[in-house]
């Protein structure tokens, strides 16, 4: 599979040291605690690949991962925490929509929204920066074991109708690290991406 063997390769703090492009890239972006690195660690079938937190915006660095394939892997910090000094929130958004405006080998990015509550103001802000390129942006509404089915099937509705304006480049699915629900899909969709 796409993202099985996934190899760490660096970690940067700051914009200007970004490795130079090199294969093309998806990035993963999310609020704190959406469940990101647990996504990334069940899509790459690895325990520990991307530090789970046990403190909500702890994670920083953007880490670089090489996928088996020559493509990379890129996850980006968590968002939104709250308890974040601000001067140190600013900072870290520069770096994301920095990131994400001009980062010329980024073929698509998946956006990690916590199904329980999606769609939060700045996963509105990073749609804003990156759709804008074109490029697409396939959702994974996680911890999709804390609803049930009923309710998942409403707030996958609602999250496409939410984000149709956006256009065909705009994908949503249902995601469970815990229950390892969503794998095929979400490997099929960036696969997609990667495929020339
Ligand atoms: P991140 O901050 O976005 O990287 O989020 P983490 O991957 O560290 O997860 C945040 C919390 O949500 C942790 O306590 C995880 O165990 C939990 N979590 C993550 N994914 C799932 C999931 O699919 N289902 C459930 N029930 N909990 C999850």
């Amino acid at each position: 599979s796409l993202f099985r063997n996934a190899q760490f390769e660096i970690s940067v703090a700051k914009p200007n040291g970004l490795p130079p492009p090199n294969g093309p890239e998806v990035a993963f972006a999310g609020r704190s605690n959406a469940g990101k690195s647990s996504a990334i660690n069940t899509l790459c079938d690895h325990v520990r690949l991307a530090f789970v937190s046990k403190t909500p915006g702890r994670t920083q660095l953007i880490n670089f991962f090489r996928l088996r394939n020559g493509a990379v892997l890129v996850d980006l910090p968590g968002y939104g925490y709250a308890e974040v000094p601000e001067a140190v929130r600013l900072q870290w958004q520069g770096l994301l929509e920095d990131y994400l405006t001009t980062r010329p080998n980024l073929v698509g990015l998946v956006l990690i929204m916590d199904s329980r509550h999606p769609l939060k103001d700045r996963d509105r802000v990073m749609l804003g920066w990156f759709a804008p390129s074109g490029r697409p942006i396939h959702v994974l509404l996680t911890k999709s074991d804390k609803l049930t089915r009923t309710v998942q099937a409403t707030t996958l509705a609602a999250v496409r109708k939410e984000l149709a304006p956006l256009g065909a480049q705009v994908t949503v699915q249902l995601f469970s690290s815990l229950k390892k629900t969503g794998i095929e899909e979400a490997e099929q969709v960036v696969g997609s991406w990667l495929a020339t």
